[in-house]
């Protein structure tokens, strides 16, 4: 801890200075207005780190829900479609079944159909179901007895299945129904004679409006899409629903090859059809050579979270904007304070009439010079400065001119001054003193006879103050190699009452200090001036 002057002490109970050193170095930081500039750069710069972070977080969470949201529709589209064909599925192999049954064919046609389809009915948007003999004419029908005529022999699946006998369940691409006259797809299993040959075909169409309406009940948002595809890549059904799409091929498109390569599993990419990105899953439907895609406008996904962004990022910013600005104004108000408060301790060290050091900031550097001179050993002067007669200058000119003629000797007490480690104070009304660290009697002398010099040269013509009308007394003292130098301002004192005695405008200098004390007034040596 330090005290007045200027000693360091501590006791036990007060802090250790390192400690002190630390508060104090501490304290002075808080106080920089450096520190908070950086402060309030620092914070908001991480304000915007975590945000972003945060932001990126919300990101994810809106694809996580998008991945979720997709996993979830396939899953359930899938069952229902799988579900449904197999029903229907269940149904051919029934009739294929049963007509290998002894008798059924012998049955009366009306038994016969109530024998060979009643499982159908189940199904949903099922249309009708067939058996075409080897020729491909109708010869039983679900929904009437006698059967309604119709020849499917040029139908794709017909022909399938007359030249494969391993064909299995066949679904065909979209047709439109010769009895129903409405889109459908038409499932078809092969019927074997006894020896193993072409027999005919039992097929099922089902109603494409089947999946219209399944994919209907799905909110998948405008850019939305779900496609249902043979794996020969000819599309089934879509959603939007848009006529034209149904039955095309796009085996080719790259979209297309990943379904097929990677079997289950999702993607982002942009549509060749629109050049809108999206998110796809894609699956298998069962067994069955069926791909099934979800895919969701990525816009979309982030829509909510890229509102929700723009409105955080942008309060963020404003923000730490706000905060930087604040920092920096009271970055500026904190040095003008300092500014301010320099200026202020500047003034209250300086005497306002002649500009010199006043009488406070002399005491100070008076004990810190004393200090130094005790510590080294080396001399230390002082010259203590009275104007003669001043009273007389403002009882006969008025106190301005007095003012000026202090302004002057000033100047003058300035420009006698050899060392910048020299000081001139005002220590009273027309009283100055000068204090020359390391500087022995004859140093200090000479700056003495510059300062008498100085004063005769005063001139103040308005006032008709001729030169060599203002003069001066100086006491001056020096401590000596190895003196205490203690009472140093009372001996220039003294030495200055001596000029005044001695009749004025002079130099006394005190005689030099001994061990045994100062001397007494009566052995003050004259210089002339
Ligand atoms: P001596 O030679 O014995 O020093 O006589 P003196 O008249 O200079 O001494 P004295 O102490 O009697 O008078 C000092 C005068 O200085 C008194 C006061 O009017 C004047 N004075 C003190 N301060 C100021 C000031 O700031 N401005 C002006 N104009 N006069 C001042
Ligand atoms: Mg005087
Ligand atoms: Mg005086």
């Amino acid at each position: 801890m330090r005290t007045s002057d200027g000693k360091q002490t501590w006791a036990g109970g007060r802090a250790h200075p390192a400690t002190s050193r630390l508060r104090i170095r501490l304290a002075r930081r808080i106080r920089s207005a450096r520190t908070w500039i950086a402060l309030g750069v620092l914070a908001p710069i991480g304000m915007l780190v975590l945000s972003a972070i945060m932001l990126l977080d919300l990101r994810q969470d809106a694809w996580d829900k998008a991945e979720q949201t997709s996993k979830n529709l396939l899953q359930v589209i899938e069952r229902d479609i799988a579900r449904n064909i197999e029903i229907i599925d269940l149904s051919l192999l029934a009739v294929v079944d049963n007509l290998k049954a002894p008798g059924v064919a012998d049955l009366d046609p009306a038994l016969r159909q109530l024998v060979l389809f009643d499982r159908a009915a189940t199904a949903r948007d099922m249309g009708v179901m067939l058996v075409l003999n080897e020729n491909g004419d109708s010869i039983i029908d679900s929904h009437a007895t006698p059967a309604r005529h119709v020849n499917n022999a040029d139908r794709g699946y017909f022909k399938l299945h007359r030249a494969r006998a391993d064909l299995g369940l066949h679904i065909s691409p979209p047709v439109t129904s010769r009895l129903l006259g409405e889109p459908v797809v038409v499932l078809s299993r092969r019927i074997d004679k006894p020896d193993g040959s072409f027999g005919g075909v039992v097929l099922a169409s089902l109603k494409l409006s089947y999946f219209s309406t399944l994919f209907d009940r799905i909110g998948l948002g405008r850019e939305g899409g779900i496609n249902l595809y043979l794996r020969d890549g000819t599309r089934l059904m879509r959603y939007p629903f848009v006529e034209a799409d149904l039955g095309a091929n796009i085996a080719g498109a790259s979209t297309f090859q990943r379904f097929l390569a990677e079997r289950r599993g999702s993607f982002t990419g942009t549509s060749v059809r629109d050049g809108v990105e999206r998110y796809y899953a894609f699956t298998p439907v069962g067994d069955l050579p069926l791909i099934l895609n979800v895919a969701l406008g990525t816009r979309e996904i982030e829509a909510e979270w890229r509102s929700k962004a723009t409105v955080i990022g942008l309060a963020v910013l404003v923000l730490c904007g706000l905060t930087i600005l604040l920092s920096l104004l009271f970055g500026r108000e904190l040095r003008r304070r300092a500014a301010m408060q320099a200026e202020l301790a500047q003034l209250a060290r300086t005497d306002t009439l002649t500009g010199l050091a006043n009488r406070r900031h002399f005491e100070e550097a008076f004990a810190r010079a004393s200090r130094a001179s005790r510590r080294t050993g080396r001399p230390l002067s002082l010259v203590v400065v009275d104007a003669d007669h001043f009273k007389r200058y403002n009882d006969r000119y008025g106190h301005a001119v007095g003012d000026a003629v202090l302004k002057g000797l000033a100047q003058g007490l300035t420009a006698s001054l050899r060392r910048p480690g020299d000081l001139a104070a005002r220590v009273g009304g027309e009283e100055f003193a000068v204090l020359m660290p390391e500087t022995d009697r004859d140093g200090a002398l000479r700056v003495a006879e510059a300062i008498h010099g100085a004063a005769t040269a005063l001139a103040v013509p308005s006032a008709g103050i001729e030169p060599g009308s203002v003069t001066v007394s100086i006491g001056l003292a020096v401590t000596s190699a190895g003196g205490v130098g203690e009472d140093l301002y009372r001996r220039a004192d003294a030495a200055l009452y001596e000029a005044k005695e001695g009749g004025r405008n002079r130099t006394r200098c005190a005689p030099e200090e001994t061990e045994a004390g100062p001397p007494g007034r009566q052995s003050l040596r004259l210089v002339a001036p």
